[in-house]
Formats: C-alpha cells, structure tokens, sequence
C-alpha cells in the first residue's frame, strides 16, 4: 500500500518537507466504498489511532481506520520522535497538583509505551532506527538549576530511571540537567507504514481519503462518514483535535505550534536526546536515517494564534542556535507542526462524555504524543476490551483538577470571554478559546 517516493535535495530554495514524510513511500489505501459493520470504528490515522487499531486486531477485534487523507502524515509525520516518559519538566508538577498515585500512573504508562514500541518492532521485523538512549532536560541558566534538581528527585521518587547531573556530551556546559536513562527514539513513519499493513487485512481495514463527519453514540454507534456510514460496538476518536466534542475538550486545550530542523553537522551529533528549560524551549537529538548522521534541532513554540515574529524568522532562529551551538555544514529539511495542550497538562484519554458509553477519545499529548499517544493505544484498547485499563485514572478526561488547570482557565477566559458553558464529572465552568482547533 506504498509507493516510492524521489529523494529530497538540500532545504534552502525548497518549501518545508518533514525528514519522516521524505524518506518513506507514499501509501495508496483505497477509501471506504460502501456503508460496513465492524468491532471497532477507530478515526484518525496517527499513532494514537493506529496503535490502537493495532491492539485490537492483536484481539482478535475487527476494526475499521477512517482517515481523512493520508495515514501518518498529519502531526505524526512532524514530530520530532522522542519516544520518553521525560517530558519537559512535569513529575514535579503532577505530584504537587495531582497525587502521587496519579503521578506514577503517567509515568508508567510512557514507560511501558517504550517498551511496547520496541517489541512491537521485533514482532514486526521493522527497521525503523529505534536506539535507547538517554534524554535530559538541561537548565538554561543558573536559576532553573534547582528547578531541575526537583524534578530530577520528583521522578526518581516515582521510580523512573532519573538522576540529577551536571555531565552532559554536549559542546558547551550547561549548570545541571535532569537525565533519563533508557529512552528510545525512532522513524515513526517507518514504524507505523508497518503497524498500518499489519491491521489492513482479515476483516480489519485502513480506509484513506474518508472523512468522519459525525458519531451517534448509539448501540450499536453509527460513524457517518463522507462515503458511507460504519456501524460499530465502540468508536476511538483518535483525530488529534477531536473533530466530534460534545464535552468541551475546545475549551480545555489549546494548539502551540513549534519548528524543527535537520542539519548536517561537520563532526559527530550528541548522543543523548535534549530538551531546554528555556522559554521557548530548545529541543535536539540525533538522528541516522539510510545511513545519512543529521542532527534534529529547534523548538520556537508558541501560541498557534500569534502570527509574530512571521515563521520565516522562526525558523532563522532555530537555525541561528544549532549553528550557536554545533559546527552545522548545511541544513537539509525543516518543518513545523502544532499539538495541543491542555489546562492540567495531562492528555485526555478515555471515555468521551457521559452518555456516550462507547466513544472513546486521545487528545491533548502537549507536545509529547509519541510515547503518550503510545499509552492512550494500549488505554483505549484496554477499555474497549476489558472496560478498565490501570492508567486511565490520571487521563480521565472528565477529570477537573483545579489547583491544575485553574490559572490557565482564568487567564484564558480573561483573554477571549465566556461563549458556552460545558460541564464535567466534577464541576461546570466556561471554554476560555472556542476557537482553539485549527
Ligand atoms: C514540533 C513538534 C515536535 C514534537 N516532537 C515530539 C517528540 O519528540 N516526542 C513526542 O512524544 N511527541 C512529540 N510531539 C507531539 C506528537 O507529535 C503528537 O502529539 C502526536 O503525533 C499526535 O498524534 P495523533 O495520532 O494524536 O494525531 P495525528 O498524527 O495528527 O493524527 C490524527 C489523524 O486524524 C486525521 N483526522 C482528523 N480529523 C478527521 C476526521 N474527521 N475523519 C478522519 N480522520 C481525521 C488526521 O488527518 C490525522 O491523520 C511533537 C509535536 C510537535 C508540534
């Protein structure tokens, strides 16, 4: 379902094109032809939709994928393919403002998505890159240093493989970092053309070019789509925005874009991940791909709403700091994408809404959607299996944690005002961004 793609020349003089999208084959999966009965409805065809496709064909599950364009190509075809439970600075906030239950759960959840990538890939056969490595958030200055030695005993305290450190492989010193043993990162394309082949086939389909307009989240539920309507016992709405919101997830997110290079560096790259706690945030690792050694680098996140500085100038600046920093002989492609953040910083990955028993939703992976969209595959397929999966708690999307999300809220509904009112498990309250999707 693939077919060869020419081989990309340098980046200057050339419209962005994702490292991912340019050295994969472009897939040909037919649309859906015709209304269908299946198990499963999955919607989205990114690795959160996939991952979860997976698991229930691996069930025995008949599934059917709907995705709008082409699989693999949206934001999961522009990241920047960490696949961590080191996410920025984030044990010492959840503990602090969740509870320590909760926190491990997070933090078990994207470890296991580490390994459950990495078996998946011997299952499969795939030659996708995959290495274990370590990650660190470096501080920026001096007073982040603490900061960093907090988190660093936040996540040890919650038995992640972390450690406080002022040794790092980088070309310039940095006062302290936050190390994370044995992460991974891989070619996510390579990896999910794979999963996509293995759940196409057997009563189970991958449709392309097939829009989902609407869910009735009857029993049985009903997706219509642009081409016909599918019939199922659950539906996963895994679009990245969900594109079907009866229950607010607008108001409780927000969309930040960010840039990202792949530069040839005269010399080796670092071989650990890296991740600034500067503001914006500088991101790098290395990364081989057929055999060419390049350094992904940049960061520049912001608002998806701010339209200043112009994207020309961000990425000048991703650029001007890879070339601060490493001996950069030429940039070769460049990119950019956004994901979506929301209030709490927890993704939202469970059950809908009330009322809708069947429907199920992944969202909101801040920036960090390789490993925790990883954990909502195995989460969803657990709830669609078994009704209950150990790490749903924490990413209850009907969740309101106020010490959390408070302050976002307040400042969001200050900026644009009250347009609805959506209630939750716990609490109603207004959107602050109604129109936060792009
Ligand atoms: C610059 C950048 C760098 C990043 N780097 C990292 C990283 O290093 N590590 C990490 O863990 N995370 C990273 N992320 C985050 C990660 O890439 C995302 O969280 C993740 O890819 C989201 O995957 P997804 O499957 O939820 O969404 P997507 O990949 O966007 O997939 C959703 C799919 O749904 C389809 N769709 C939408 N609406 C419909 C509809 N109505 N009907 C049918 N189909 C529909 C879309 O076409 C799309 O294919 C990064 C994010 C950004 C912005």
């Amino acid at each position: 379902m693939t077919a060869e793609k020419p081989r990309a020349e340098s980046s200057h003089g050339r419209p962005p094109e994702s490292l991912w999208l340019a050295t994969t084959p472009e897939t040909d999966y037919e649309p859906l032809a015709d209304g269908l009965e299946v198990d499963t409805v999955v919607v989205g065809g990114g690795i959160t939709g996939l991952t979860t496709a997976d698991r229930l064909t691996d069930a025995g599950r008949t599934v059917a994928v709907l995705e709008a364009d082409r699989i693999v190509e949206s934001t999961t075809g522009h990241t920047t393919a960490k696949l961590t439970s080191q996410h920025g600075l984030v044990y010492d906030f959840l503990t602090s403002k969740f509870d320590d239950e909760r926190a491990r759960q997070y933090a078990r959840a994207n470890e296991a998505a580490i390994d459950a990538v990495e078996s998946r890939i011997d299952d499969l056969g795939v030659n996708c890159g995959f290495e274990r490595l370590p990650a660190y958030v470096y501080a920026a200055s001096s007073d982040d240093v603490e900061t960093v030695r907090s988190e660093a005993a936040a996540a040890a305290d919650l038995g992640l493989p972390a450690s406080f450190t002022e040794t790092t492989d980088l070309p310039y010193d940095v006062p302290g970092a936050v190390r994370f043993d044995d992460q991974a990162q891989f070619h996510p394309r390579k990896y999910l053309l794979a999963v996509a082949e293995s759940v196409h086939g057997d009563g189970s389909h991958v449709f392309e070019k097939t829009r989902a307009l609407d869910v009735d989240p009857g029993d049985p539920c009903e997706v219509e789509t642009e081409r016909g309507t599918v019939t199922a016992d659950d539906v996963v709405v895994a679009t990245h925005f969900p594109f079907y919101d009866r229950n607010g997830y607008f108001a409780r997110m927000h969309p930040e874009q960010a840039y990202l290079l792949a530069v040839r560096l005269r010399g080796d790259p670092p071989e650990g991940m890296y991740y600034s706690t500067a503001s914006p945030a500088d991101t790098f690792r290395p990364c081989t791909v057929d055999g060419e050694e390049l350094l992904i680098v940049g960061g520049q996140g912001h608002d998806a709403g701010e339209n200043h500085p112009p994207t020309s100038e961000r990425y000048r600046r991703c650029e001007a700091f890879a070339r601060e920093h490493f001996d950069v002989e030429s940039v070769e492609y460049r990119w950019s994408t956004h994901d979506y953040f929301p209030v709490d910083r927890v993704p939202f990955v469970g059950r809908a809404g009330p009322g809708q028993e069947h429907v199920y939703v992944g969202t909101g992976f801040k920036g960090w959607g390789m490993s925790n969209g990883v954990a909502a595959g195995e989460i969803l397929s657990e709830l669609v299996l078994t009704g209950d999966s150990p790490w749903a708690d924490v990413f209850d999307p009907l969740r309101f944690e106020p010490g959390a999300s408070a302050r976002r809220f307040v400042e969001g509904n200050a900026k644009v005002g009250p347009t609805a009112s959506i209630t939750t498990r716990t609490a109603t309250f207004t959107p602050c961004r109604p129109s936060a999707h792009t």
